[in-house]
């Protein structure tokens, strides 16, 4: 097995073909016709939030090297936000998923006892 960097290369409309280092995580890039460099995009797979089959939400690693606007560290986009946050940012997200979680506990409760109580 080779030792050697991954590298891909990718056409852009204002650098031609870019070939650059692969993030061992990047499993694929969206290249659309009359992308930009700065469009270049590394994503790593998604992590999916599902329920019953219905897809709510996915999460995984993103980045984009050569953006002006954006970090070009690498992120984790979060479809539920559209935004691409930080190791503290997903922390603190985590924790309020936490909360929502027992949340919905407490009203599974309340509705079971409401519904075995017959009175609303
Ligand atoms: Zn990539």
């Amino acid at each position: 097995m080779s030792t050697e960097p991954r590298t891909v290369t990718l056409p852009t409309a204002d650098h031609g073909n870019v070939t650059l280092t692969e993030p061992s995580w990047c499993t694929g890039h969206v290249s659309l016709p009359g992308d930009l460099r700065a469009d270049i995009l590394h994503q790593g797979p998604d992590t999916v939030l599902a329920f019953h089959g219905y897809r709510i939400g996915e999460a995984g690693l993103v980045q984009s090297p050569f953006a002006e606007s954006l970090s070009r560290q690498p992120g984790v986009s979060v479809s539920l936000l559209g935004q691409t946050l930080d190791p503290r940012g997903l922390y603190e997200l985590a924790a309020d998923l936490d909360a929502f979680a027992d949340q919905l506990r407490d009203l599974a409760d309340q509705l079971t006892a409401l519904l075995a109580g017959g009175t609303q």
